[in-house]
């Protein structure tokens, strides 16, 4: 079979890695003109994570660039330590820089699947033997089946199901990221500041002290701008922080410079079904559970996981019931536990921040210390993963294209 796969972040490459050793043939079509690097740090947590990506054979290589990073601190105006933030509740058992990851799963999989770069699907056209695709760029192709895998804007999920207003909730905040040098030659660490208005920034240490990365998060009504206008994104940014003092007004500096701006809303995506004759949803395109529900990634690798494996068994299209009978109820939980998270994570008023402080600091001592970040748990290993059969690693190796 060949199958096109839309995105090549997290979610396609995961899939491609897996589909390739069952034998499929796989195409990855990626907007950027290459892999992307940017972001802040994405966790793993609980048994199901690690296992997928032991599975999957990265689990060695993400281990050796994990961030490593210790605490994390609240801090005042003047940049006065307030408060530890508490690790077990916001770091997973495995920590990675998104760009790192990326690179990570591209690297492992170039050889054995086709990356066409710098295009994006135009059209899908199926019939009853397969999907006539165009491209912006490159020719018409046929496939048996086509992957969105291409995030909270998915261009896959338009063209199938609709357009994104019908699927999307916003959670009221954005959030941005940028790398900048290490100013506060932080080592291991993090410090961020809460401002009035719902608002946050902060700057962490990353890739061995060597850089920083600024994230930035803000309550806003929903705004209009181009996802494509970069020079835009950093004049909202830049706008909605004009007034805070610290280190930001040098973070707003670095904006100026950064090529690797991340920038974008925190919503979720909610489909009935996550696949249409012989079109699926992976990843942020199906299921966007946010940045908040700290499992965004994880459950990309786990649903790359499970729809490599149930087309590999049960084949298309019982694949796709079988993908989200075993999906759904993990996605959900996921879901929930990132609502409500956004108000306590970036709290409106100084009164809400000092509270917010406050119960970081009682919360060592307090009985249910542990129930939080057991909890978060309990959501991400609740998936029962089959057994698929280990498939030999096959020995096509097309090189990359660029459109
Ligand atoms: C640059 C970047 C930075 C991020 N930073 C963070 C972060 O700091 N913290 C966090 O929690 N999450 C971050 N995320 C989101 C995180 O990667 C996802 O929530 C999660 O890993 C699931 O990944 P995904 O592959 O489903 O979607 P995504 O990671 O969103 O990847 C979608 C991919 O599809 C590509 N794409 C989009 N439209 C098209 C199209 N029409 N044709 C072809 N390709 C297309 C995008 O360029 C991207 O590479 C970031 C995503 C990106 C792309």
């Amino acid at each position: 079979m060949d199958i096109l796969i839309s995105g090549a972040s997290v979610a396609g490459p995961a899939l491609a890695l897996m589909l390739t050793r069952y034998g499929f043939r796989v195409t990855i079509v990626e907007r950027a003109p290459g892999p992307r690097d940017g972001g802040y740090a994405v966790d793993f947590r609980g048994r199901a994570h690690l296992r997928v990506l032991r599975e999957m054979g990265v689990l060695a290589a993400i281990e050796r660039e994990q961030t490593n990073m210790g605490a994390m601190w609240s801090v005042n105006e003047s940049g006065k330590k307030l408060v530890k933030m508490p690790d077990d509740i916001f770091a997973g058992d495995v920590e990675i820089l998104r760009g790192d990851l990326a690179r990570i799963l591209y690297e492992a999989t170039r050889g054995e699947s086709e990356y066409v770069f710098g295009d994006s699907i135009a059209s899908l056209d199926e019939d009853a033997h397969g999907v006539a695709v165009t491209f912006e760029r490159g020719p018409t192709r046929r496939f048996d089946l086509v992957v969105g895998a291409d995030g909270l804007h998915s261009t896959v999920r338009r063209l199938a199901f609709g357009p994104e207003e019908r699927y999307a909730s916003y959670l009221g905040l954005y959030n941005a990221v940028f790398t900048t040098p290490n100013h506060l030659n932080l080592d291991h660490t993090g410090l961020s500041l809460n401002l009035p208005g719902g608002r946050m920034a902060a700057t962490y240490s990353a890739r061995g002290n060597r850089e920083a990365k600024a994230v930035f998060w803000f309550g806003s009504e929903p705004l209009a701008y181009d996802r494509h206008d970069v020079g835009q994104q950093r004049r909202i940014l830049a706008d909605a922080f004009s007034d805070a003092g610290w280190i930001v007004p040098r973070l707003l500096a670095d904006l100026r410079e950064a090529d690797d701006l991340y920038f974008d809303s925190i919503s979720q995506i909610r489909l009935d079904r996550w696949s249409r004759g012989r079109v699926v949803l992976l990843g942020d395109a199906a299921w966007c559970a946010s940045p908040l529900s700290g499992m965004g990634t994880g459950l990309a690798a786990v649903g790359a996981y499970v729809l490599a494996g149930e087309l590999a068994t049960a084949g298309f299209p019982e694949a796709f019931a079988r993908y989200e009978q075993i999906m759904r109820p993990y996605v959900a939980g996921a879901q929930k536990s990132a609502e409500g998270v956004a108000g306590f994570m970036v709290p409106k008023t100084r009164l809400m921040t000092r509270l917010m402080n406050l119960s970081y600091r009682l919360l060592p001592y307090l009985p249910w210390k542990g129930a939080m970040a057991r909890s978060i748990r309990k959501t991400a290993e609740a998936v029962s993963l089959p057994d698929y059969p280990a498939a030999p690693v096959p020995r096509r190796r097309p090189s990359d294209r660029a459109s």
